[in-house]
């Protein structure tokens, strides 16, 4: 019987996560269940999934958590705090670990999870933007076996699963649904607003991914993602917008042979890679039937003049070091500011590309020096908005 962790449960992932795993009784269960704040949806969670632990991230909510808990009858034991989480993410209460918080606030259950030696199942690709290079150090030390679960990598691990090296793949492609405003330009793009921006036409995503999909900062995460997972230069990853949704990668070999992944667009698919890794297992995503979705693949360029947000995570990750977790930082304040209404849709690559220049980069050798630069992106970023919230 597969323990599974789901943390961020209350999320998009952990709820596509638990889907997957209420459908394997006999093979897996969710043994701890985390989220952020909301308490009352958690113990909802408890109710139906009856894991052996529950952990709510804000130290606030363990009362109402613990008395949740009571109160529903329940032996789900309750936990506060990043601590807690982080000691059940290593200790023997899982054996995988769905990463799914949003932000850099999952970095360290995560590295706790790859130190132990966990199955990785990892959603919250900002902590490889972050923290790349130490978290595969922990992955390759600890012996974790890591699955990715965003869609387009978890498409380049099944083209990659016949048992090739890296060096057998010339190139990646990361496919990108181009978000609600594809074929905008960016005179378009200045008076958005947070609803338009979280609506996108084939993902249904938790809030700050909708928004990175919209600027395509999602696609910039995810090339620096790519980079750490499969060991490629960044001139080895390239992009295409492709509206239909239904190829998620794309890998080409030095033999002239490329694979890709197809599939309807729905977290479960990967996730149930990830849990039944290396057998398949159902995931309640019905067939791909090319025909009954238009029968029409289309690609295009990306438009970087329109959406600056992928140039600077290129240039993040030619700098190095520091500089990719400078480029999530500022992104993720500008991106939580801009759902509160504080500024313009356009603000946010303006913030990050300030952040950038502002910050010049270090070497990200200690979860130190990267946790510095995180705060100091966040300082200088929250500034900027200060300004431009000011001529709004
Ligand atoms: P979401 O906003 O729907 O859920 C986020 C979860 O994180 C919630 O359960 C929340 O309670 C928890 N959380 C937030 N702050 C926390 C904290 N400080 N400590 C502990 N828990 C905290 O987000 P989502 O769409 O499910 O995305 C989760 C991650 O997966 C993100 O990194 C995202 O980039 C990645 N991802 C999501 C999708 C998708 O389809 N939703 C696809 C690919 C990758
Ligand atoms: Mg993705």
């Amino acid at each position: 019987m597969q323990r599974v962790a789901v943390l961020g449960a209350t999320g998009s992932i952990g709820a596509s996560a638990l889907d997957v795993i209420a459908r394997h009784p006999g093979r897996m269960r969710a043994s701890v269940l985390a989220a952020g704040r909301k308490v009352g949806e958690l113990v909802e969670l408890c109710r139906v999934h009856q894991p052996e632990h529950a952990v709510i991230a804000d130290p606030d909510g363990y009362a109402d958590l613990r008395d949740g808990l009571r109160d529903a009858g329940l032996r789900t034991q309750a936990h506060a705090g990043g601590d807690a989480l982080d000691a059940l993410a290593a200790n023997d209460a899982c054996d995988s670990v769905v990463a799914a918080i949003v932000g850099a606030a999952g970095l360290s259950s995560t590295l706790a999870a790859a130190r132990t030696g966990k199955r990785l199942l990892l959603a919250n690709k900002e902590s490889l933007v972050l923290a790349g290079e130490l978290l595969m150090q922990a992955v390759h030390a600890g012996g974790a076996v890591i699955v990715p679960i965003d869609s387009e990598h978890n498409a380049v691990f099944q083209c990659l699963a016949s048992g090739d090296d890296p060096p057998a793949v010339s190139r990646i492609t990361l496919t990108a649904s181009g978000g609600p405003f594809r074929g905008r330009c960016r005179a378009e793009l200045e008076a958005i607003t947070p609803d338009q921006a979280v609506a996108h036409p084939k993902w249904s995503m938790g809030p700050k991914i909708s928004v990175d999909s919209a600027t395509l900062m999602n696609k910039g995460l995810e090339v620096i993602e790519a980079h750490h997972l499969f060991g490629l230069p960044a001139d080895r990853i390239r992009v295409l917008v492709h509206p239909q949704s239904l190829v998620h990668a794309i890998v080409d070999f030095v033999d002239g042979s490329s694979l890709a992944q197809l599939g309807l667009p729905d977290m479960r698919t990967a996730l149930a890679v990830g849990l039944g890794w290396p057998c398949r297992i159902d995931s309640g995503v019905g067939a791909l039937d090319l025909l009954a979705q238009g029968g029409t693949l289309q690609f295009e360029a990306p438009d970087l003049d329109a959406f600056p947000c992928l140039a600077l995570a290129w240039r993040a990750l030619e700098a190095g070091g520091t500089s990719p977790g400078v480029l999530n930082a500022a992104n993720e304040e500008a991106v939580s500011a801009f759902l509160q209404g504080r500024i313009g849709f356009l603000s946010i690559p303006d913030t990050v590309a300030a952040t950038l220049d502002a910050i010049p980069t270090r070497s990200a050798d200690s979860l130190d020096a990267l946790l510095e630069a995180d705060a100091q992106a966040r300082i200088v970023a929250r500034s900027r908005i200060q300004q431009l919230g000011n001529r709004t």
